[in-house]
């Protein structure tokens, strides 16, 4: 983490939850007493699309965002099932998701599809988190580094800046495994991406823009993994289903932001 770089939590509940669940989770918030150290990070939570609105409306007395979890390149049409971005700002989000490897995989989403959405994103006012990572056999096969950067190069459109668009790496077989890769490879892949960004779009986006890490991030590794250098926050899936998990995660890091607070 870098103090130039305001860090950033953000749960994707992926297809779960209700809207028992969303109300019980705003209800801990509330009543949760807000960590000093936890204001200078943005929290962001991704609900399924049929919950957006109840979450916003909720989170509204909160200091939480709220996010959505992948939109339609287009503003508008026949695209059945589809949201758009501008739908998502709408109804009160402030980002979305884009090229998570789930709808990478699923959809045949390429990297050009990616920077679609990210363009949509950008253009409806919202910030884009566009995901990338590497399956495990890229990984065997040592290519991960070029695997991600290619992602980013390609994911990321011309006019994005630090402002519109976050970067989250995220590792296709550390999702939902348990496994996380070694501390030293996270810190590498991440300064492999900002230096892509540098290439592409110069070192004062790439110094600013916020690249996240995401795979099995839990309450008692949130901090080792913050606290390596380029990792400006966290993307959670699974441990954001569970609002005791998902508070319990953010305690751990306002800790480590109180650390470095007093380092500064
Ligand atoms: C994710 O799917 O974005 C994710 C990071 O999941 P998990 O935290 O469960 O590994």
């Amino acid at each position: 983490m870098n103090h130039k770089r305001p860090p950033v939590i953000a749960g994707n509940w992926k297809m779960n939850g209700t809207s028992e669940m969303v109300r019980q989770f705003s209800e801990n918030i509330i009543n949760n007493v807000w960590d000093e150290n936890l204001k200078q990070c943005e929290i962001i939570v991704c609900p399924p699309t049929p919950f957006i609105q109840l979450f916003c409306e909720n989170a509204s007395q909160t200091a939480l965002v709220v996010g959505g979890q992948d939109c339609h390149s287009s503003e508008c049409g026949a695209y059945t099932g589809d949201v758009s971005a501008l739908m998502l700002k709408d109804v009160g989000c402030n980002s979305v998701i884009v090229g998570h490897s789930e709808r990478r995989i699923s959809y045949n989403e390429t990297n050009s599809t990616v920077k679609l959405k990210a363009s949509a994103a950008k253009k409806a006012g919202l910030t884009a988190i566009v995901c990338v990572g590497e399956t495990q056999d890229q990984k065997n096969d040592g290519e991960t580094i070029g695997i991600v950067t290619t992602q980013v190069l390609e994911s990321i459109p011309e006019s994005a800046s630090n402002i519109d668009t976050m970067i989250a790496y995220e590792p296709i077989w550390a999702i939902g495994t348990g496994k996380i890769p070694k501390i030293n490879e996270i810190a590498d892949v991440h300064n492999a991406i900002r230096g892509a960004v540098a290439k592409s779009k110069g070192t004062e986006v790439a110094e600013r823009i916020r690249i996240l890490y995401g795979g099995s991030v839990k309450p008692d590794n949130v901090a080792e993994i913050l606290s390596i250098d380029d990792v400006d926050g966290a993307l959670v899936g699974g441990a954001s289903l569970s609002s005791n998990d998902f508070w319990s995660l953010c305690a751990n890091a306002a800790k480590l932001f109180a650390m470095l607070n007093r380092k500064v």
